[in-house]
């Protein structure tokens, strides 16, 4: 493997939803045991860039509930003795909302090079798009119109924006042909073709990173060695990879693990009395 010189570093990564997901502590147990294992570094990030979902205490109560199981973070967030998160360790801030100006640094470096671009397209034009290609039974995707826009278009549309206060967004440019393989270390080989992969919204018009741009900037700057995380995240990693390439970056290990499913092979009740941790 191409990070086996390097200490091992593994994260847990979760978005302050509440409450631990049966499945996330698993998520969690194998990230804690694979770094204990390996003499490395068990961290926590806290991915809070979805501002609709945030819940308070969401941090101290996931922190307790890891304290109670045993599970324990070298770097990231603590729970200290009178109960409160806080955080230690040399790559903070571990908190994502705290690390606005860090995204959109990279993000300017990838619409540079062409890898991102500004998408203008107003909320009704993307839904107008949707309907029609669910009406067609076709996959709903960008159709990449605002990448097919002059520089002089883009200046002109950008100083309206400006003016309107209403920022675009930033989309991913995904290569037009072939295609990206993921190495994973329980899955093997898996090949995505890129005409499958939708331009991804990197950066919200509020200035915050969507979950794809924050998690692999996060995740290279952090240092990790191994991304440990649910197999629903299998999907996501070939434009995770694309990323790593348009930065030109070495990417983690990836091993994406099985849900945790009912024993009738069903997906686990969303009822939270049935879900959580607790
Ligand atoms: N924030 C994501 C989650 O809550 C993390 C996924 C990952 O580990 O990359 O599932």
């Amino acid at each position: 493997m191409s990070e086996i010189n390097k200490p091992t570093r593994t994260r847990f990564a979760p978005s302050p939803t509440g409450y631990v997901h049966i499945g996330s502590l698993r998520t969690a147990l194998f990230a804690f045991l694979f770094a204990r294992a390996s003499g490395g570094v068990n961290v926590l990030r806290i991915e809070d860039t979805d501002r609709n979902r945030l819940v308070d205490d969401a941090v101290e109560n996931l922190l307790k509930v890891m304290n109670d199981l045993g599970i324990v973070y070298d770097e990231g967030y603590y729970l200290t003795d009178d109960g409160h998160a806080e955080e230690k360790g040399e790559y903070g801030p571990y908190l994502q909302s705290k690390r606005l100006e860090i995204y959109q640094k990279y993000v300017d470096e990838l619409v540079a090079n062409k890898k991102a671009y500004y998408c203008f397209c107003s909320q009704e034009r993307l839904d107008d798009l949707r309907k029609e290609q669910t009406a067609l039974k076709k996959p709903p995707m960008y159709d990449r119109y605002c990448r097919n826009l002059t520089d002089s278009e883009i200046a002109d549309k950008l100083s309206q924006a400006k003016a309107s206060g209403q920022n675009p967004v930033v989309r991913q440019a995904i290569p037009q042909d072939g295609q990206t393989i993921i190495h994973d270390l329980v899955f093997g080989d898996i090949a995505y073709d890129h005409k499958v992969l939708d331009d991804q919204v990197l950066l919200k018009s509020d200035g915050f990173p969507t979950y794809h741009l924050a998690v692999v900037v996060d995740d290279h700057l952090m240092e990790m060695t191994h991304v440990i995380r649910s197999e629903e995240w299998i999907p996501s990693t070939p434009k995770h990879l694309l990323l790593y390439e348009a930065f030109g970056w070495q990417a983690p290990a990836f091993a994406h693990l099985p849900l945790v499913l009912n024993t009738d092979k069903t997906k686990l009740s969303k009822r939270q009395g049935d879900v959580a941790v607790e």
